[in-house]
């Protein structure tokens, strides 16, 4: 007997295909999942958004979509972020509040919180002061989200969420060389080097790197956050935000992400790094112990085994994924 409709925004995504992938393996009979993406409808329409959920009548939803990209994306697109970002999150919210859905789980993110703080970050720190400048209108359009929730409850007890992953990497990710992420960026830059120095049947090519290397990042796996993400659609039941992020102690460099994903595709060549380029935040490292203390024992996927089954994901599906 199926009593939740799960409705998944953002269902094509790299999180929402993570999810799917997971819930396939665990699922339950009083459930019902449904994946949309951008084509099922135009979150940032409400009449579109409205159609939505007329058609499937969801009880909770997971709402993953957003316009999402990497820092120099961000850089160059901040008020597209700020506008598209707000007019989803309006729509899905208060349209999911006109449909009496019980709840809702949206997605912040670590890269939001203030630019000057102290460390670790934790989930009471979201509106402490600015966030970086590489990426205010994203930032200031997902904080708005907690606001939202907040009024949610406080005007109708609805408990409404969200929670914050730090940076997510895995299968489906978006590859595209001028809006993607760190990890799924030189991932492509990489593949693409290789082919070259296939064809041209040399060794000796430099795998370029933008930016120092230096600053710290910590990184969660699609799958593994995509099982925290069922957890708190089943377990969690508070307004008040909660990180999703790996241990503090697995934060790495991007200097060590660039020799995962060398070492992953058996590349023989060196690694610069173009100390040109900009950096973005130093550090945003997040404390999970809000987590911890409801999943003490949950195991995070090693980050190098991780970024293996990524790349390898990505040599067999390179002509269908996001490049
Ligand atoms: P992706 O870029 O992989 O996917 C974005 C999703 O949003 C796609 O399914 C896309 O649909 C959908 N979408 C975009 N615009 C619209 C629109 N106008 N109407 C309807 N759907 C739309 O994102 P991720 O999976 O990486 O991110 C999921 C969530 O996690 C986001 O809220 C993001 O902010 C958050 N997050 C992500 C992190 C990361 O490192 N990736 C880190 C922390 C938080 P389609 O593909 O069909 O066009």
């Amino acid at each position: 007997m199926e009593n939740k409709i799960i409705l998944v925004t953002g269902g094509t995504g790299l999180v929402g295909k993570a999810i799917e992938k997971t819930i396939n393996n665990d699922s339950r009979s009083d459930e019902k999942w449904i994946f949309v993406g951008s084509k099922d409808a135009d979150l940032t329409n409400k009449e579109s958004t409205q159609e939505l959920f007329k058609k499937y009548k969801p009880t909770h939803v997971i709402h993953l979509a957003a316009m999402v990209g990497g820092l120099y994306h961000n850089m160059a697109h901040n008020l597209d972020f700020l506008r598209k970002n707000i007019h989803m999150n309006d729509n899905v919210l208060q349209t999911a509040h006109e449909n009496n859905v019980v709840k809702v789980i949206s997605c912040l993110s670590t890269c939001i919180f203030p630019d000057k703080t102290t460390y670790p970050i934790d989930e009471t720190m979201i509106h402490n002061g600015p966030p970086h400048s590489s990426n205010y209108g994203y930032s200031y359009a997902k904080r708005l989200i907690d606001v939202s929730n907040r009024g949610y409850f406080e005007q109708h007890s609805r408990i409404y969420t969200s929670v914050i992953p730090c940076n997510v990497f895995g299968p489906y990710d978006n590859f595209n060389e001028k809006s993607s992420h760190v990890i799924p960026g030189l991932m492509r830059k990489l593949y693409d080097l290789m082919q070259q120095q296939q064809q041209d049947n040399s060794e000796d090519k430099i795998f370029t790197v933008l930016g120092s290397g230096k600053p710290l990042r910590q990184f969660i796996y699609s799958l593994d956050l995509a099982k925290l993400f069922i957890w708190v659609l089943r377990e969690y039941n508070s307004v008040e935000p909660i990180i999703l992020s790996v241990d503090e102690s697995q934060e790495v460099t991007i200097a060590q992400v660039a020799q995962s994903i060398a070492n992953a595709f058996d590349f023989k060549g060196n690694i610069i790094f173009d100390v040109n380029a900009a950096d973005g935040q130093y550090k945003k490292t997040a404390s999970n112990l809000k987590l911890r203390s409801y999943l003490p024992d949950f195991k995070f996927t090693n980050f190098n085994d991780a970024i293996k089954e990524t790349v390898d994901w990505y040599r067999v599906n390179y002509h269908e994924a996001r490049n």
